[in-house]
């Protein structure tokens, strides 16, 4: 029973605060949070950047200022020393080829040195102007013999970590062996066959490899380790056990209703549109359920490739379902799809959360006998009373606002068939990424725009010509355009008084103070009743406004075709993802656009690098490969959905080489294909209920 206590003792420790540790206060807390690290576990999982190997020792007489040398000798000097106007103290170190100066700054540290000592010093030669030879400041150094912490510093394979100012890697390292001595107790998930068949150090012993390693390939493949063990615990969380997935009812029948609704459509389909229109026909034929990405730009035209499916679907006596992420895209696409299906002998409600409690009676009576063919909705579609009497499709638009386990649970909702899945997203991911995130699904893109479209000029102005852009704006709107205006926030705060920000409201103000009689504004924003705005977009469609200044509501799906101009204030703000989705919303009609980024004089480094890739590329496949080597993938996806944030050491680009390796064993091991203990089975199991609690939560 001791044990047992023991264990919990032992959990607790790597979940403690990192000021558990000796010697981190509050002020080195704060600054390893800077690194991510807020825990022990956190600390351990430290990935060093690079290492440097001070196994080699240099004679001294071959030391050149500008390298990073290891030396080893003797002291035979040692006394007070001023450099760069610094009081301190300096030794002299010789190894019989010659000797070299070694200063330090730090008081009482004088008496670690002794004449005659054997020391290795590690560290950057620095030239010294005045006496015109090589001088070592402040290196890292090991007295042999002495103090043997000392010699995990100087003259071995040393991780470099990340740093921050006031946080060096020997503290690191320090803090980190201290840390090893303990018997710390960690679960490696990977099973036994695959670290048997890949040579993989066990989790600890990784660990350990990986602080201390016996040389720079050690170190390197320690890394890798523990980076395998990491996607392995990934992908077994995001993949969708066998057993769960039944037979989907395979759409064998083309029917008129897709047919007619394509010969129908006002204009004809792109290449690109056919082409994954084929992809997916292929897919529904199959018994085997559809799991297909369906990657496009903004506009691309992914709407009509989601109705046909589900058309194809009613056809085939099946029911569909389509999930948006907000209201307001839910109420656009249902009015969409009720202009593109009128006349077309098929029912389609709409279920919301602010759906009336009558009326979403009604619906789940008729969804649940199949009188509805297609139900549109929000987050409301996975609540548990929502039953569907044959469902065949599911639809999800903007999936990547969705949790994992949300999309499950709506695709739980086929009862005898397991639904046929056809997942969108307008945030295109590069292919890299997406096999690493999605390498259960297959992929179609939408890479060119439907034809007739006029180009979109991005231009870039800083705050002090606000006047004169609104003023041209104005212009082009009395003329007969149509301009959105976006601003970050809604309201003044202490935060958008001291940054200067602009919100909705005062923005309004300035606004109409500079504005003729024909330009009417109307006003959009996120805490607005969904029928409000509803009221306002439709408005600004028919034309009643001719301004629409907003939040960033209308980031997603909102399409009026004649508008021409986007204005975005405060746009070094913006992620690239959002501004990208933002411009997409002009540029839709046959007229040239115009996105005006308006960007602060002094704006930091990563906006302007933003403002600048805005400029450079239209296409959002380009942009978020630029995105992914700025920021890295986690930034990107938001860490929610995808649990990206269990990635500590991971690396994106340095570990690509193991993850197609990793994902297959996956697939292997949840289709029971190796064999594993008990131990091991069960070890897997407490980690699928570990994604149950962290999702539920959402
Ligand atoms: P998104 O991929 O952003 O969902 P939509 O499906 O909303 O894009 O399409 C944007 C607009 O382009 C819609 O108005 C749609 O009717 C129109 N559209 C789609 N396909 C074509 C096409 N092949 N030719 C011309 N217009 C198209
Ligand atoms: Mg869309």
């Amino acid at each position: 029973m001791a044990s047992e206590s023991d264990k919990i003792k032992k959990r607790d420790l790597l979940d403690r605060d990192i000021r558990y540790l000796k010697g981190v206060g509050p002020k080195k807390q704060a600054l390893f949070k800077r690194i991510g690290v807020k825990t022990v576990k956190d600390l351990l999982f430290l990935a060093p950047r690079r290492y440097e190997d001070r196994t080699k020792i240099v004679s001294i007489s071959d030391v050149i200022p500008g390298e990073f040398v290891t030396i080893k000798g003797r002291i035979t000097l040692r006394g007070r020393r001023r450099l760069y106007g610094k009081e301190g103290f300096g030794i002299i170190v010789d190894d019989g080829t010659g000797w070299i100066e070694v200063v330090f700054f730090v008081k009482n540290m004088q008496k670690l040195f002794r004449i005659g000592d054997e020391i290795i010093i590690s560290g950057k030669v620095e030239f010294d102007k005045y006496y015109n030879k090589p001088i070592f400041v402040h290196p890292e150094y090991a007295i042999i013999g002495k103090n043997s912490d000392d010699e995990i510093i100087a003259g071995m394979v040393i991780p470099v970590y990340p740093q921050t100012e006031g946080l060096d890697s020997r503290f690191i390292r320090k803090l980190i062996y201290e840390l090893l001595k303990e018997d710390i107790h960690l679960t490696d998930y990977v099973p036994e066959v695959i670290r048997k068949k890949e040579r993989l150090y066990p989790l600890h012993e990784a660990i350990s490899k990986m602080h201390f390693p016996d040389s720079v390939l050690e170190g390197e493949r320690a890394r890798k380790v523990i980076a395998f063990n990491e996607l392995f615990q990934f992908f077994y969380k995001i993949n969708i056990k066998k057993e769960d997935i039944k037979r989907a009812y395979p759409f064998k029948q083309k029917g008129e209703l897709s047919l007619d609704f394509i010969k129908k459509l006002p204009f004809s389909l792109t290449l690109g549109q056919k082409k994954v229109i084929e992809e997916i026909d292929k897919d529904l034929e199959k018994s085997v359920p559809m799991q297909r990405l369906l990657q496009g730009d903004v506009g691309s035209g992914k709407t009509v490739i989601a109705i046909y499916t589900m058309l194809r679907a009613v056809e085939n006596g099946m029911q569909a379902a389509f999930m948006a992420p907000t209201e307001t895209l839910a109420d656009q696409v249902f009015l969409v799809l009720s202009n593109f299906i009128s006349g077309l002998p098929l029912k389609m409600e709409l279920l919301k959360s602010s759906t009336r409690s009558a009326k979403r009676r009604q619906i789940l009576g008729y969804l649940s006998n199949g009188d509805i063919d297609i139900l549109v909705g929000t987050h409301a579609l996975l609540t548990e009373n929502v039953n569907f009497y044959k469902l065949g499709l599911i639809v999800i638009d903007e999936q990547h606002k969705f949790g994992v386990l949300q999309r499950y649970n709506l695709w739980k909702k086929g009862d005898e068939f397991t639904p046929h899945l056809l997942l969108m997203t307008a945030t295109p991911i590069p292919r890299s990424l997406a096999l690493t995130l999605y390498g259960n699904l297959e992929l179609s893109l939408l890479t060119e725009k439907p034809p007739g479209r006029g180009k979109i000029e991005t231009v870039v102005k800083v705050e002090k010509n606000r006047d004169e852009v609104y003023r041209w704006v104005f212009k082009k709107v009395e003329n007969g355009e149509k301009a959105y205006i976006v601003v970050p926030f809604i309201e003044e705060s202490d935060f958008t008084k001291k940054q200067g920000m602009k919100d909705l409201y005062n923005m309004y103000e300035y606004l109409n103070k500079m504005k003729s009689d024909g330009v009417r504004i109307g006003l959009l924003h996120g805490r607005m009743k969904p029928l409000e705005k509803r009221s306002v977009m439709e408005k600004f469609r028919d034309g009643e406004f001719n301004v629409l200044l907003s939040t960033t509501v209308i980031e997603v799906g909102i399409d009026v075709k004649d508008a021409t101009l986007m204005v975005i204030e405060h746009a070094d703000r913006f992620g690239l993802a959002q501004l990208h989705q933002l411009r997409g919303r002009v540029g839709r009609g046959k007229k040239k656009s115009f996105c005006i980024l308006i960007m602060s004089e002094n704006t930091s480094q990563e906006g302007m690098k933003r403002i600048k890739a805005l400029k450079m590329y239209d296409s959002g496949f380009d942009l978020a490969e630029f995105d992914l080597k700025m920021r890295g993938p986690g930034e990107i996806l938001g860490t929610k959905q995808h649990g990206f944030s269990g990635f500590r050491v991971f690396h994106f680009y340095k570990d690509q080489d193991i993850i197609e390796k990793v994902r297959d064993y996956v697939k292997l091991v949840q289709n029971g294909k190796l064999p594993l203990s008990q131990e091991e089975k069960n070890k897997l199991i407490s980690l699928r209920e570990k994604l149950k609690e962290a999702y539920y939560v959402a």
